[in-house]
Parts: structure tokens; sequence; C-alpha cells
């Protein structure tokens, strides 16, 4: 039986997602933004939560881990750096570690930058990627803690899984994301019909994610600062992909 997600709002833009094992009953939260609306959308459909896998510290992350490790008694998963406060973890999990949600096994990936300890878990029997605030669809997250180079070698992580993974990412930021990718290519024909689409979902109240990884291969430009026709639209031809990736990091945070 094949693995079941559910995706739904939490805060005023972060998703909340479940991941459930229908074989074993085993059901994880990716993230924990508030417990309210995780223990919703787990009575509506019958399910015990059973782990808690956070990718990084911020609060709009893990503010409800503690609450939901009381009312489930569950696992909590958290990376392995120790130097940030997070409540209640009972695995720390570092690069090419695999966990296990009953019988589904995730694998997690180091994605440093947004934060030092910012890691990623890869479903890969269920093509699904779940990135947090590294990859956003057509964007990517703010560095805050990390250098460009840093994180632009986790996009490229991200970016070296296959085409049609799914991404589930932190945040519905996708069409301010949007506005600003029109901003560096306005002619990009992925990029457009990604425009279409996002703006056809947002008037409908519909969610743009999942969205699929090899789409975000073609559309977002964060995903190929290393694509020389890039550079050339910023005026840096010949600047390295850590550059030009700077470059549309810095235009995207004063737009
Ligand atoms: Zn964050």
């Amino acid at each position: 039986m094949a693995a079941e997600i559910r995706a739904f709002p939490c805060l005023s833009d972060n998703f909340g997602y479940l991941i459930h094992d229908p074989e074993t009953g085993a059901t994880a939260s990716v993230d924990a933004p508030e417990a309210a609306p995780i223990i919703r959308q787990l009575d509506a459909e019958g399910w015990q939560l059973t782990d808690i896998l956070i990718t990084h510290h911020h609060h709009d992350h893990v503010g409800g881990v503690a609450e939901l490790k009381q009312t489930y008694g569950c696992r909590v998963v958290a990376p392995h750096d120790r130097t940030t406060g997070i409540a209640a973890v009972d695995q720390r999990v570092a690069h090419g570690d695999i966990v296990k949600v009953g019988n589904l096994l995730a694998r997690v990936l180091e994605t440093p930058g947004h934060t030092l300890d910012h890691i990623s878990y890869v479903f890969d029997s269920e093509k699904a990627l779940f990135a947090a605030d590294t990859l956003f669809s057509i964007g990517c997250g703010r560095v805050f803690e990390g250098t460009y180079p840093m994180m632009w070698d986790s996009l490229l992580k991200l970016r070296a899984l296959p085409d049609d993974f799914r991404l589930y990412c932190g945040h519905e930021y996708t069409a301010s994301n949007v506005k600003f990718a029109l901003t560096v290519e306005p002619d990009n024909e992925a990029l457009k019909a990604r425009a279409e689409e996002v703006t056809r979902l947002r008037a409908a109240g519909q969610p743009t994610i999942p969205s699929l990884l090899g789409h975000e291969k073609k559309a977002n430009v964060f995903l190929r600062a290393d694509d020389p026709a890039v550079a050339i639209k910023l005026h840096m031809k010949g600047a390295s992909p850590e550059q030009v990736f700077a470059e549309l990091r810095e235009r995207k945070n004063k737009s």
C-alpha cells in the first residue's frame, strides 16, 4: 500500500505535513509549526502520531513539538547539531542516516545555509522531498546562518534528485517567488507556465505544493545559478555559480 501524504496550512504561511504508512499505522509530522492544526488533521484521518521529523530549529518549525510529544508520546527526530535548543529530542540524525516511519524510509540530507542545522528528508520510494526552508517552489530560503556557497551546495544536493520527485517545502511563498523570478527571467517558458498555474491555484484557495522537481529545475532560477544564460541576464558573464547565486539571493532579499 502506498504512503499517504497530507499538506495543510499552519501559522500564517507555513505548511504542516503528515506522512502515513497504511501497513503499520505509523504517521510522521514533518516539522511541527503549531500543534492544533496537526492534531485536527490527525483526528480527521483517524491517525496516531508516532514521529516528528524536524528539519531545523526555527520556532515556526518546532513550536508544536512539546505539545505533540506530550499528547502522543511520539518520537522526536532532529538534526545532529546540538547548538540549538530544540526540546524533547529522542534521536539525532546526520547526513546519510535513514529514519524509519513504520515501514517507510526517509534519507537525511544535510542542507545547511538557511540555518547551520538544516536537514531535508527524502522518502525515495514515495518520491517525496521535504526540503523545509532550503528549497521553495520557484525560490529558496534566506541565508541566515550559513554562507552563499554553503546554500548553493545544499541546493545542488536537492537538484541531484530525480525529476519525478515531489517537492514539499516549508512555506507558501510561491506567488511572491514567481513575481521576483519573472524580473530575472521574463522569457522563461517554464516559469511563465508556473506563474499561470500559481495564479489559478491561489485564486481557488488551493496550495501550490507539491511541485515536481523536474519543473523546478527548469523554472526556479535559484537552481540554475550555474547556467551561463542566468549569469548573462544578471550582467555577470563569467561569474562563478556561487557569485551568481549570491546576487540572486540578495536581489530577492531587497525585492
Ligand atoms: Zn526557517
